[in-house]
């Protein structure tokens, strides 16, 4: 299915992410079509999407849990996920973004976010895709929440022995860089009503991680966000 898409992207670039079908110059990169009929999952009024929540309950206090896209094999999030990763489409996580961003609203989120922060992107990756998806989805979702993206604050840094000593979740994602607050850029968090953003969640251990590090900062809050969720 990846290998078609990308094929069917080298030969017909002007299509749209979602279906391949032809996409008008102010519909790129995801036609109208497409974004009527998205999998939302947002319900109203919007409360903790209790999937995403049951991964958190008991581990941390997160105000909002907020989960967009269903995702399904085959489906049109993967597809659109696999445009925004591996085809060099960043504008499709920031229209996706904006959409959610206009779910959340359409269904009375009233909460006002100071920041939202992206899970950092590991730096090999980064270089090799040029930019963090997760970033990109944190940018429209900015734009529609009148909010700001920061991918300053929450950073990735190479672990030290010592870390990779300590941390249990740090083994377990055994990546050789943990995550790490700014110290430039983390007094930012005080007192601020903070949304972590993610492209997808699986097992939820990335983004355990990075609340872990917020929540023991003086902010006002902390919600989680993620694009897609199985
Ligand atoms: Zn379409």
């Amino acid at each position: 299915m990846d290998l078609l898409q990308d094929v069917v992207n080298l030969l017909f670039p002007d299509s749209c992410a979602g279906c391949f079908g032809d996409v008008g110059q102010n519909e790129k990169p995801i036609c109208y079509s497409c974004r009527t009929s998205l999998p939302a999952i947002v319900s109203r009024p919007v409360g903790n999407h209790a999937p995403l929540e049951k991964k958190f309950l008991g581990l941390l206090p997160l105000l909002h849990c907020l989960a967009f896209l269903k995702f399904q094999k085959g489906g049109i999030t993967q597809r659109l996920l696999h445009a925004l990763k591996y085809q060099n489409q960043p504008d499709v996580g920031e229209i996706l973004g904006r959409l959610f961003a206009e779910e959340l609203k359409f269904n009375g989120l009233t909460t006002r976010f100071d920041y939202i922060l992206p899970i950092p992107l590991h730096s090999s990756k980064l270089k090799k895709r040029g930019y963090n998806q997760a970033m990109a989805i944190a940018r429209g979702m900015a734009e529609g929440l009148e909010s700001e993206a920061n991918d300053q604050i929450l950073i990735r840094a190479r672990a030290t022995e010592t870390q990779t000593k300590k941390g249990k979740l740090e083994r377990i994602l055994n990546v050789g860089e943990v995550f790490a607050l700014d110290p430039e850029h983390k007094n930012l968090l005080h007192g601020k009503q903070i949304l972590l953003v993610d492209d997808v969640i699986t097992t939820g251990s990335t983004m355990e991680a990075c609340a872990r590090l917020l929540i023991q900062e003086p902010v006002a809050g902390l919600s989680v966000a993620t694009l897609a969720i199985a």
